[in-house]
């Protein structure tokens, strides 16, 4: 079996796991499970998947925001499985860097075509980055959602290690204020340029030695910013 067949399917619910699953492997894919969010973050760092097919509402994290950190540090496409008709929920997904959907109940056939779509898409393999981030005296472990100093912890809210991540995973890469606002807080708060001052002070506080001159979080004014390690 190619290792670029291999897809992670996330779901709770063990009888639409085990539809997927059949569906999958009667194709010839090699098909993983994870029924968390937390089983399939460490899973798409030790299986790198071609592909990973999540139920948005699992029973430890949010879909939105599971995708949101899974995207600092990995390109593998991804089919959001929805049992909400609210568009918003795929929207958010999908502003949170999903490729795709389909909302519960769906058939094998529909399945099937959405997951060869998404493999072909991706043109070449996937370079990912890998899931521990360092810079200056700082690490940051993506799949254990752990950030340290010379070793010793460091606190940051969910907001804060976000954008930390993202900032940190594209290093020399200028983000505007609407890039980041989507990427870390979600499409609704594009327009909250606000928020982005607010939390990247905060940030500045806790990982920059002198926060009034920063040497990692860096302004580029009129734009947004810019992550030098
Ligand atoms: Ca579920």
């Amino acid at each position: 079996m190619n290792t670029s067949d291999t897809i992670l399917l996330v779901e709770d619910d063990a009888q639409i796991r085990k539809f997927v699953c059949i569906a999958l492997a009667s194709e010839g894919y090699a098909v993983h499970e994870a029924c968390s969010a937390g089983q399939a973050a460490s899973l798409a760092a030790s299986l790198r998947p071609a592909l990973l097919i999540l139920d948005l509402g699992l029973p430890d994290r949010d879909g939105q925001h599971f995708i949101q950190d899974l995207r600092a540090w990995s390109s593998t496409p991804i089919l959001v499985l929805s049992a909400r008709s609210q568009e918003s929920d795929k929207v958010k997904a999908l502003d949170a860097g999903a490729d795709d959907f389909l909302t519960k109940p769906f058939g094998v056939s529909e399945l099937l075509a959405r997951v060869r779509a998404l493999l072909r898409r991706r043109q070449q393999p996937p370079l990912d980055a890998a899931p521990v981030i360092q810079f200056g005296e700082f690490r940051i472990d993506c799949v254990r959602r752990i950030v340290t100093r010379r070793g010793e912890p460091v606190h940051l809210t969910q907001i804060e290690y976000r954008l930390l991540v993202f900032l940190a995973a594209n290093p020399g890469r200028v983000f505007t204020h609407r890039q980041l606002l989507l990427q870390v807080w979600g499409g609704h708060a594009v327009d909250n340029h606000q928020y982005l001052r607010v939390y990247v002070g905060h940030l500045r506080q806790k990982i920059e030695a002198n926060p009034a001159q920063p040497q990692h979080i860096l302004t580029e004014i009129g734009v947004g910013y810019r992550f030098q390690p």
